[in-house]
């Protein structure tokens, strides 16, 4: 079965959280960021997780390059991950997608940066947690600081999540994340980000003059999206705000 040979991957290689779902619950997703339009015939989710410890978001010893770091090695592992099981369904007769974390990127009619395919709704589909208020993903395990693989297949998977897991969401009292976000850049009540005004504030890229990618957007939104993805994909940003994770409160009794 090829689901036990996923899972058995996912074992050796020590990946946490791991789940699959029905590709049809993203028919909501608007018309160019649904699966179907990157991959027609698109079946099944395949979702999985790796946290970052939760001292990289603790030390008060150079935490923000610590968790730059750590959190672009992972994103190398994680879509490394994607690609050897994305492999392995083709190998196996279906088609296969990987879905990468923040990769590529692209520029919606709003101006808004935005990933091709919504990761964080494809995770909660997949049941490796729920969306919380700070517009990510919340584990009650791992809080906030899961790190998401994932990819798009053709074969049609039964619906698994691993471990098994009934996430409550955010508290209703806490508002942590909203509160501490030196912005105002997180909305509670519609668990979303204003994702410009957050990256506006806390993204350093020294590779992407501002200006141009601001022309850009409003004049050809698809290469300022690749623009960005180029110039400013994982190492070549550094981020000085991380606070809507690191002070997330759910998942620290565990
Ligand atoms: S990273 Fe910082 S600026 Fe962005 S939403 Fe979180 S707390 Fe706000
Ligand atoms: S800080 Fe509180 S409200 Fe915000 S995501 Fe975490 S648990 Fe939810």
């Amino acid at each position: 079965m090829i689901v036990d040979e996923l899972l058995r991957i996912a074992r050796d290689e020590n990946i946490p959280v791991f789940g699959i779902g029905p590709a049809a619950e993203m028919i909501d997703e608007p018309p160019g960021y649904r699966p179907d339009d990157f991959l027609p015939g698109t079946q099944s989710l395949v979702v999985f997780g790796i946290p970052v410890p939760r001292d990289v978001y603790r030390t008060e010893s150079y935490p923000l390059e610590t968790i730059w770091r750590s959190q672009n090695l992972l994103y190398r592992r994680l879509d490394t991950l994607s690609l050897r099981f994305s492999a392995l369904l083709e190998e196996n007769g279906a088609r296969a997608l990987p879905i990468y974390g923040c990769m590529p990127l692209g520029v919606n009619e709003a101006g808004s940066v935005v990933g091709y395919v919504n990761q964080l709704r494809m995770a909660e589909i997949a049941g490796v947690g729920v969306i919380g208020k700070n517009g990510l993903l919340i584990h009650s395990q791992f809080g906030s600081r899961l790190m998401l693989g994932g990819l798009l297949t053709t074969a049609s998977l039964p619906a698994m999540r691993c471990p098994e897991i009934e996430e409550p969401g955010c508290p209703p009292d806490c508002r942590v994340c909203a509160d501490i976000c030196p912005v105002k850049a997180i909305m509670p009540e519609r668990k979303q980000v204003k994702i410009m005004t957050c990256l506006s504030y806390t993204a350093r890229t020294p590779a992407m003059s501002k200006l141009k990618f601001a022309i850009m957007s409003k004049l050809n939104p698809k290469a300022a999206g690749r623009y960005m993805s180029l110039t400013a994909f994982d190492e070549h940003t550094f981020h000085i705000c991380s606070k809507c994770v690191a002070l997330c409160p759910y998942g620290n009794g565990r």
